[in-house]
């Protein structure tokens, strides 16, 4: 819930989060370390024959083999299960595995899908391309119209996924709303957070049955290691891990869990500022004569603004806008010069790096997506999206209006 005035509500959640971040889920480190060891061996010497056979069938916890378990990640897994507040979590080699790995490992051919229209580009790609090899079909829905769920539900239905706030577009989902559909209809409710992080918002707490990650992000936060996570209730994790981790090798390394896990001891105090800048930015943009149209929940004319301040923490660092076309110009082409007249923004897809990242989506991260699937998604030809780093908050909005003011005189 957002309440009241927005500097104090980011800051509450920031200090909500300060203790979590630094110490969620520790337990006892070897040597005295204060500090997660990198355990880099592949496989675990066993002491005896009973241990060895005892570990095999679960009776001691004795660590055997990486792709099975490490400690460095496990270590990892349990700050990220505090930080989410879910039972269980387990890390992936990256989003996309986390997100694959948890539709294979829960369903079995035959099972269908409902997931909304607008989404990560590659999750898209997957539920419409690939897993129909395996059996497992999507029909996607607009999930702003929780009634279009009713009209996509087969007697096969498994599962509603969703993306909150989705990729580019920003329009959310009704979480609350989602999961009493599910549950009226005996499915579980799969959530994308990459894009809200759990700063911003927690679907578990709102009773959604898993939680997926991009760990790429924001959760590591300095756009030097890709991975991914599974968060929930142990029984859901577990089958999740033994398919796609130990069953796919779908697994997470010692050193990328590091340092995902360094990342994440400042990610409260990244995301508070981040926050803060991207509604700042979303403000000034949404004044510019130069903007169509600016998507972020901070503003009230963002057609969920309300729904936003019920269901999340904070309105999130990422940030799309609309360019006008310049006389003479169209959307795309002005859009285009915008984003070459950046100084400060780096043109480079991802997002939650301490660098502000700014796209053209149309042109690259969503130009797999059928033409009139973008158009149906929202995604205009001139929309620009901006992940909005750590920079100085006066510096960025600087950058932003002279590359626009640039654009503009151009024509
Ligand atoms: C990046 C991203 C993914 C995929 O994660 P990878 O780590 O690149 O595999 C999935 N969903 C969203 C919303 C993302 O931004």
């Amino acid at each position: 819930m957002i309440a009241g005035n927005y500097e104090h509500a980011i800051r509450a959640r920031a200090e909500e989060l300060a203790t979590v971040v630094v110490h969620g889920g520790d337990g006892p480190l070897p040597y005295g370390a204060t500090d997660v060891p990198i355990v880099l061996s592949s496989a675990f010497r066993f002491d005896d024959a009973a241990m060895a056979a005892g570990a095999f069938q679960g009776t001691n916890e004795a660590w055997i083999y990486g792709r099975w378990g490490n400690p460095t990640v496990e270590h990892l897994e349990h700050r990220l299960a505090a930080l989410e507040g879910a039972a269980a979590a387990a890390t992936t080699s990256s989003g996309m595995a986390a997100i694959a790995g948890t539709l294979l490992g829960l369903f079995d051919a035959g099972a269908h899908v409902i997931a909304p229209v607008a989404m990560y580009a590659e999750s898209a790609r997957l539920l419409r391309e690939r897993l129909p090899r395996h059996g497992i079909t999507t029909t996607f829905a607009d999930a702003t119209d929780p009634s279009s769920w009713e009209r996509a539900l087969t007697s096969a239905t498994r599962a509603l996924y969703i993306e909150t706030p989705a990729n580019p577009t920003l329009a959310l989902t009704n979480i609350a709303a989602a999961v009493a559909f599910a549950r009226a209809h005996g499915l579980l409710v799969i959530a994308d957070n990459t894009f809200a992080t759990p700063f911003a918002q927690t679907p578990l707490a709102l009773g959604v049955d898993v939680v997926v990650h991009s760990a790429t992000k924001a959760l590591s936060g300095h756009g030097d290691v890709v991975g991914g996570v599974v968060a929930g209730s142990e029984e859901l994790v577990a089958r999740v891990r033994e398919y796609t981790v130990k069953g796919i090798g779908a697994v997470l390394s010692p050193m990328s869990a590091f340092l995902i896990e360094r990342g994440i001891r400042t990610f409260a105090l990244r995301q508070e500022q981040a926050n803060r800048t991207a509604a700042r930015l979303a403000t000034t943009l949404a004044q510019h004569p130069a903007v169509a149209r600016v998507h972020h929940p901070s503003l009230a004319s963002h057609p969920q603004h309300a729904l936003a301040r019920e269901q999340m923490h904070a309105f999130g660092s990422m940030v799309a806008f609309e360019v006008a076309a310049a006389p003479g110009a169209d959307a795309l082409v002005t859009g285009r010069r915008v984003l070459e007249n950046l100084a400060l923004a780096t043109h480079a897809v991802s997002l939650g790096d301490t660098r502000t990242l700014v796209v053209h989506s149309a042109s690259t991260t969503h130009s797999t997506m059928p033409a009139e699937t973008r158009r149906a998604a929202g995604i205009a030809d001139g929309l620009l999206r901006l992940s909005v780093g750590l920079e100085g908050a006066a510096d960025l909005e600087r950058d932003v209006l002279r590359a626009l003011e640039r654009a503009w005189s151009a024509a």
